[in-house]
Formats: C-alpha cells, sequence, structure tokens
C-alpha cells in the first residue's frame, strides 16, 4: 500500500510540473513516505532526516516533505523534531502534497496538515509506476478489523472501497498501457464490497478480470481468513489468469493467542481454507506471515503454530518477532514475552519453515516453469550476470547467464527449474521459450533513450536520492 501511495505521490508531483531528479544532482523536493508497521520506523525516519539537513542547508529552496503512516501517528512532533522538514501530510490527504509544497514555499514555514478521513481515493490521482509489466490496483483502503497488535487500522482508517467499474477501468487502461500483471490491493480484499452492499463483489472482481485480453497475470493482497469464502476459492480456479498463488496471513496456530490477537478464525479454519483452495489448485503456492512471542504465548501455543506451519506446508513465510507498537491494545497486555523466549521461538520457526520451502523447491526441479522477468529482483544479478522475475506462483527465479542477454524485464520466458533452494529456484537451462512484450519494448526504448522515454512517460524509480556532499 505504501509503495502504490509513492508512485502516486510521484505521478502528482509530475503533473504538477516537478521532473524526477537525475541521481547525481540535490534535489528540489525530496517526499518521505513513512510505514509504521516495522518496528523502528522513527528512528529510520529521524536518522534519514538527520542526513538531509546537511544537503538542505547548502541548497536554497530545497523542500523536505514527510508523509504516510508514521506523519499520520506522529504529526507536529516531526517539525518539532527535524525543524527544518517543510510539510507533513497524512494518509488520507496524499492528494494535498503539491499545494502545501507550493504554501510552505510562499510563507516560508513549515505545514503540517493531517485529516482524519479519507479525502480523495488514491485511484484518483495520476501515477508513476516502478515498472512497465506490473501495476498495483488498490480496491480498498483502510481496515474494519481491530487486530490487537496492529497499528494500521488508526493510521489508515475505516474500509473505504471503490466500485468495481472503476477498478476495473483502470485494470484495462493499465492493459493498454502494456501492463500484464497486476496486483489486487487492499487491507483486507476479502471483506471487499460490503460497504457496497455485495459480499460477493471480491469474487466477481476475479471473474471479471479475466475476460480483459492481455492481462496475464493477476494477483491479491492481503485475504483475511475470516472472510475468506468458497466463491473466492471458486473464481480463482476458474480464471486462468489468476496466479496459483496465495498469501494467506496465519499470524499464529494458537487458538489462544488468535483470540488474544482479535483474529476471530481458528487454527482448523485457517488449514480448512487451505485444504479447499489446493483441492482445486493443488500447485497453489501458499505463503503466510507469522508473529512469534506476542503477548501471553507460550511454549504449548508456540508448538501449537509449529504444528500447523507442518500442516500447511507453506510455501514460504514472513516470520516476525512480537514487538510492541505504541497506542495498540497488546502493547498493555500482561504477558510480554522475554525477549530471548521470542528470539529463540522465532530461530526454531524459521528453520521449519525453511526445510519446508526447501523440500517445496526442490520437489520442482525439472518441471517446465514460466517467469515473468522483473528488474531488481535478484541481488546479485549486476554481478553474476543473470536475469531475474517471478514464477506463475510467485516464486523467485534465477534465469542462467547465457540467456540473461537476450531478455529483458516485462519479457516472459519459459524454461526448466534446475535447482530448488530454501529462498528461490534456479533455472539454469536453455530457454524453452521467449515471448518479446511491449512492457520489455518500453524497457528497452527507456534504457536506448532515456530523455524520450522518460517524456513518453517510462516509470520513475522509487528509493533514498544519492546526494553530493
Ligand atoms: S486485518 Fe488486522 S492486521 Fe490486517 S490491517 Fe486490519 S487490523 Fe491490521
Amino acid at each position: 500500500m505504501n509503495v502504490h501511495d509513492s508512485e502516486r505521490i510521484a505521478g502528482m508531483l509530475e503533473a504538477a510540473g516537478y521532473v524526477p531528479a537525475a541521481t547525481d544532482v540535490t534535489p528540489d523536493v525530496v517526499v518521505f513516505n513513512t510505514c509504521a508497521v516495522r518496528e523502528n520506523a522513527d528512528n529510520r525516519l529521524y536518522g534519514n532526516l538527520g542526513q538531509m539537513y546537511p544537503a538542505k542547508k547548502h541548497h536554497p529552496g530545497m523542500q523536505i516533505a514527510v508523509g504516510g503512516c508514521l506523519a499520520q501517528k506522529d504529526r507536529a512532533t516531526i517539525t518539532e523534531r527535524a525543524p527544518w522538514v517543510d510539510v507533513v501530510f497524512g494518509t488520507h490527504n496524499l492528494h494535498r502534497l503539491p499545494v502545501l509544497l507550493e504554501r510552505a514555499r510562499h510563507n516560508a514555514a513549515a505545514e503540517v496538515e493531517i485529516v482524519e478521513a479519507l479525502e480523495v481515493f488514491p485511484s484518483a490521482l495520476p501515477s508513476r509506476r516502478s515498472t512497465h509489466h506490473s501495476a498495483w490496483v488498490s480496491i480498498s483502503v483502510g481496515c474494519d478489523n481491530t487486530c490487537t497488535f496492529c497499528i494500521v487500522p488508526s493510521l489508515r482508517g475505516r474500509e473505504a472501497d471503490r466500485r468495481p467499474g472503476g477498478v476495473l477501468a483502470e485494470v484495462e487502461a493499465l492493459v493498454a498501457d502494456g501492463v500484464i500483471e497486476i496486483t489486487l490491493l487492499g487491507q483486507n480484499v476479502n471483506s471487499y464490497g460490503r460497504s457496497l452492499g455485495d459480499p460477493g463483489a471480491f469474487a466477481k472482481l476475479l471473474h471479471a478480470c479475466g475476460t480483459i485480453d492481455g492481462l496475464e497475470r493477476v494477483r491479491f493482497t492481503s485475504p483475511h481468513p475470516r472472510d475468506f469464502t468458497d466463491d473466492v476459492i471458486e473464481a480463482m480456479a476458474a480464471t486462468p489468469n489468476v496466479c496459483p498463488q496465495l498469501h494467506m496471513p496465519l499470524q499464529s496456530g494458537s487458538d489462544a493467542v488468535l483470540r488474544r490477537m482479535r483474529r476471530s478464525y481458528r487454527q482448523e479454519r485457517f488449514l480448512g481454507i487451505l485444504e479447499r483452495v489446493r483441492a482445486v489448485m493443488p500447485h497453489a503456492a501458499i505463503t503466510t506471515d507469522i508473529i512469534v512471542g506476542f503477548p501471553g504465548e507460550t511454549e504449548a501455543d508456540f508448538a501449537d503454530t509449529l504444528r500447523v506451519v507442518r500442516e500447511a506446508r507453506f510455501a514460504g513465510a514472513f516470520t516476525f518477532q512480537y514487538s510492541a507498537r505504541a497506542g495498540t491494545p497488546a502493547a498493555a497486555m500482561d504477558g510480554q514475552v522475554d525477549p530471548a523466549a521470542v528470539r529463540d521461538r522465532y530461530e526454531r520457526l524459521v528453520a521449519v519453515q525453511d526445510e519446508i520451502s526447501w523440500v517445496g523447491n526442490r520437489a520442482l526441479v525439472g518441471q517446465p516453469v514460466e517467469v515473468l522477468v522483473v528488474e531488481g529482483e535478484g541481488r546479485k544479478d549486476a554481478a553474476t550476470g543473470r536475469r531475474s522475475g517471478r514464477a506463475r506462483d510467485g516464486r523467485l527465479v534465477h534465469l542462467g547467464a547465457p540467456s540473461a542477454a537476450l531478455i529483458r524485464p516485462g519479457d516472459v520466458v519459459r524454461t526448466a527449474v534446475t535447482r530448488g533452494a530454501p529462498h528461490h529456484l534456479v533455472a539454469d537451462g536453455p530457454l524453452l521459450a521467449h515471448r518479446r512484450t511491449r512492457a520489455g519494448d518500453l524497457w528497452e526504448a527507456e534504457r536506448e533513450r532515456p530523455a524520450a522515454a522518460a517524456a513518453a512517460g517510462a516509470p520513475t524509480l522509487l528509493g533514498m536520492p544519492a546526494l553530493r556532499r
């Protein structure tokens, strides 16, 4: 959600006349779009702001803006702790950024504007995507759940759903633009449609995506086990361009812990969903999120988590050591678990999950795999001369170096898996097929003629700017 918002921020600034700064110049405007989900988000923000201070001092007129969840949470504290910040804006008023920058410049004073309810759905704003081949499509923002560890509802607000017609129009426009893969995005995609009076709306949306010509891959994140219904499983199985992938957050395998987390499904329901998904999509790669060391978690609770993880046979898991978020109910709960025990459980969980992932990946050796080539997926690609990408089921695949020169990000290749590692697959053999796509053409044009491509709407890369001292 945060990355998607960054694309909107970049697009909006561009529509207001700003241009992306080259990497070797000091930019006139820097925007930090913050996330508050991970631990230490605030330390990292103030560290980064501190790093920007000398650049700002030596570059008159430079403006720094801070938005996103941490801005929504900390508000005026940001300009108190970092008085060189010019603009603070929240999660509900992204669209105000250009005006706030202008006003801060005119008044030579910081502008802090945080509002409590969504003013403009971010999808209505211009966007600058980070790739040509893939795009996020937001179907809802906010969340009506009250998981006791989570700070999202207090910062993103109640769930607001977009109308399906608007979602599908955006998907069609993206496909016309060369996009072949979309990810439908919401804090809880399975509650999509309730506010529109249609609880079956998400399954219908998947079916409708299946009718869009040229759309090859449809993914979604995140579902919620409580609201995940069989009509969605049926829609996934019946819609060929919906990928055989499911990210289903477990959080804990202990019913007692789930109760304290205020997550209203239980381990039996969770495993039942996986069984029904696999009955119709036997090769679906199912991944999850798990928190260990939630307040009150005992060794017996943790043993339940390990048992569910073994039964679930996840293809991969994002695992987290619980850490309190100020302002959440869990932060004030009794029974905070000793950090050493949390670390120990975390390491045991990672070892179990890595072994399961590895077994699953080794079983794919010799199997054909279709890969959408993606720039930046393989951290060592530059050194190894490989290219990397994602299989239809979401697995990371590193392609052999001899093939790399021929293929471009955005192209789709077929090859065979030659090795399975715990967190990725390797396909070192020859390509069995290579389809050049329009997204690949756009990537190539951008490399050959960066200025012309930028003017024609090439995506902007997001990230920390490299500043000259
Ligand atoms: S479903 Fe729970 S964890 Fe997910 S965003 Fe909503 S409150 Fe947070």
